[in-house]
């Protein structure tokens, strides 16, 4: 059996990585998506177990000595890691995963494993970013500042990144994700078997 697809996607808070990828899932029930640990509070309308897994910092540092973290990292204000068990699991039984990670854990992801589809989703504007994140209305005026100058630190790394999706429209930038997808799927050294088997 190919091996599933690790798919991963970053890009600024309020450039829309999270309508991107809940639009993904519901076109394509197949992809699983990795839950991540964090410290940070819940917002309103969050679910622990379905948004994150939201623990507190002794809990968080205890896992990190475990070696539960495929990856973790200090973003914003908080931590957040991909718990380990989930990922490996699923893509060797032939299952996608995308994470939705911070650039310092998709640095780390592509050292574990460089076989990973790195996408950086782009905001249409800078402006448009700023908006976005004000009209979300979860974040404090101080946490919008952290998150704008933290935007500029994480558009440094968007050369170590294989694509680059502007989402304008959520539509079109989801569309853009899934032909990502299939490309990749396409790729003659995944289809080695598919090949050999038709020959
Ligand atoms: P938010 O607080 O807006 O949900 O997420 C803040 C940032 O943390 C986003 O850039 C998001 O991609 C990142 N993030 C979420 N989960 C993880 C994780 O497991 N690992 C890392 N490194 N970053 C994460």
């Amino acid at each position: 059996m190919e091996e599933g697809l690790l798919l991963v996607v970053s890009g600024p808070s309020g450039c829309g990585k999270g309508t991107i990828y809940k639009e993904l899932l519901k076109r394509n029930g197949k992809i699983n998506i990795s839950i991540s640990a964090t410290t940070r509070e819940a917002r309103e309308g969050e679910i622990d177990g379905v948004d994150y897994f939201f623990i507190n910092e002794e809990k968080f540092e205890s896992m990190i000595k475990n070696n539960e973290f495929l990856e973790y990292a200090h973003v914003h204000t908080n931590y957040y890691g991909t718990p380990k068990s989930f990922v490996f699991d699923k893509i060797e039984k032939g299952n996608d995963v995308l994470l939705e990670i911070d650039v310092q854990g998709a640095m780390q992801i592509k050292e574990i494993y460089p076989k990973a589809i790195f996408i950086f989703i782009l905001p249409p504007s800078m402006e448009e970013l700023k908006n976005r994140i004000i009209k979300r209305g979860t974040e404090s005026l101080e946490n919008i500042e952290i998150r704008l100058n933290n935007a500029n630190k994480e558009l440094e790394y968007i050369n170590e990144y294989d694509y680059v999706v502007v989402n304008d429209e959520v539509i079109k930038a989801v569309n853009k994700v899934e032909s990502i997808i299939q490309a990749e799927k396409c790729k003659t050294e995944r289809q080695i078997k598919n090949i050999n088997n038709i020959l």
